[in-house]
């Protein structure tokens, strides 16, 4: 299999909103009653003490009501399949650990549930790693939440986007806290890729393996302008990760944790969970298919699902649930397909490169291309770039809840 990167590169690498969402058909297997819900993203504040230049969550100083907080995680054990199946919420925001008060209440509320329900509950937070004092660490370790911290790199490669209001790097102020959050019984870290960073991302990798961490991955701002150099430069760098990965077996680098098998198998499979077996829920209670849609659409009314008082918006919800099947995905044309599959199935769901894909991610889809089945043509770069590099890789993900990893196989809720 080869992959040609030279043809891949010219394109336009961004078309947002040209098209507008095509009404899908519901089929049996996408009703909303088929598919209860395991997992609530709760963006427990939209406030944030930073001001990372590429991140898609508006900051407002919006933050739940406790009331909001209780009813997310009531809406969860109401919706979910019937016990012993475990559930799981994630704080997010925003910043969460700016309101540690409500990430005490929420798991207050939903522990005592799980209890009731004799079902076990799980935790998990997205943090930026600028608040964990010796307090929050405290109570992240009480409360069992499984942490993943959100970094761009090391030194200047984290400070050249993620700076603070006044527009000063903000690694200073994470670094006092990293020694202490490496010992935190679950944690990983999850660098974002910008252009101008992807040359950093093995020294960057080395740097916190070295200081303790064991789980690590990483995405590409899909929302970034990738010249030809910057994705060569991304293409060097995943090179250098499986060498690195093959001679550091105790460091879990997840984004090449899928390998050339994978590759090679196609088939039609769901995407994500997003709307299918989770949804989050923005500071007013509003719920969206995933957090990604709250902050894409600025909180606005035609991507919501609900509402945690009201209940799910069944019609607006199944939409997202047929859109989320790799059945409904447009083929970019430039796809790797089986000899034997014709121009008319050239589809997503037959393609050898839909596990590394971005096809299947329906908030950037509808984000950049106006509908959540047609991918911009920069997913397919870098489903090429993550394929060319991966074939020979191997690995296993985290444990960490990822609403961009669930399972993608029918019947996994
Ligand atoms: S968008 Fe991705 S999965 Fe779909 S056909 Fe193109 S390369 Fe394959
Ligand atoms: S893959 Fe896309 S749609 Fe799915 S949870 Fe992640 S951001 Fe949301």
């Amino acid at each position: 299999m080869t992959i040609d990167l030279v043809d891949a590169v010219p394109v336009r690498l961004g078309t947002k909103g040209e098209r507008g969402r095509k009404r899908l058909d519901v089929g049996d297997g996408f009703r909303s009653e088929r598919h209860p819900i395991l997992n609530v993203v709760m963006l427990i504040t939209e406030e944030c003490n930073l001001r990372c230049d590429y991140c898609y969550i508006r900051k407002q100083p919006r933050t739940m009501s406790q009331a909001i907080a209780r009813r997310s995680a009531g809406f969860l054990f109401e919706h979910a399949p019937p016990p012993p199946a475990a559930l799981s919420i994630t704080f997010f925001g925003g910043e969460p650990l700016l309101e540690p008060g409500l990430i005490e209440l929420v798991h207050a509320e939903a522990t005592a549930l799980a209890a009731g329900q004799d079902r076990p509950v799980a935790f998990s937070m997205t943090s930026n790693a600028t608040l964990l004092s010796a307090a929050n660490v405290e109570m992240i370790e009480r409360l069992g939440i499984s942490v993943r911290l959100s970094l761009d790199g090391i030194g200047d490669a984290h400070d050249r986007h993620r700076r603070t209001r006044a527009g000063r790097g903000s690694f200073a102020l994470i670094a006092r806290h990293l020694e202490r959050a490496a010992a935190l019984p679950s944690v990983s870290v999850r660098l974002t890729v910008s252009p101008e960073t992807a040359v950093d991302l093995p020294g960057s990798i080395a740097w916190l393996g070295e200081r303790g961490f064991r789980s690590i991955s990483f995405s590409p701002v899909i929302e970034a302008a990738w010249s030809e150099d910057d994705l060569a430069h991304l293409y060097a760098a995943l090179g250098e990760l499986h060498r690195m990965q093959a001679e550091w077996p105790g460091v879990r680098i997840g984004s090449l944790a899928r390998t050339g098998q994978a590759l090679e198998s196609s088939g039609e499979r769901w995407g994500c969970g997003a709307a299918r077996s989770f949804v989050a829920v923005d500071a007013e209670g509003y719920l969206y298919p995933c957090h990604r849609f709250v902050g894409y659409f600025r909180n606005g009314p035609g991507q919501r699902v609900g509402h945690v008082d009201r209940g799910f918006d069944v019609d607006a919800r199944e939409q997202y649930i047929v859109a989320n099947h790799s059945s409904s995905h447009a083929g970019c044309g430039h796809g790797l397909f089986r000899d034997d599959i014709g121009a008319e199935e050239r589809r997503c769901g037959n393609c050898s490169l839909l596990s590394v894909c971005g096809s299947n991610c329906m908030a950037v889809n509808e984000y950049m291309t106006g509908d959540p089945t047609v991918p911009p043509p920069i997913n397919r770069v870098l489903a090429q770039i993550e394929a060319a590099a991966s074939l020979q890789s191997s690995g296993a993900h985290g444990s960490h809840f990822d609403p961009c990893r669930t399972p993608a196989v029918e019947g996994d809720q």
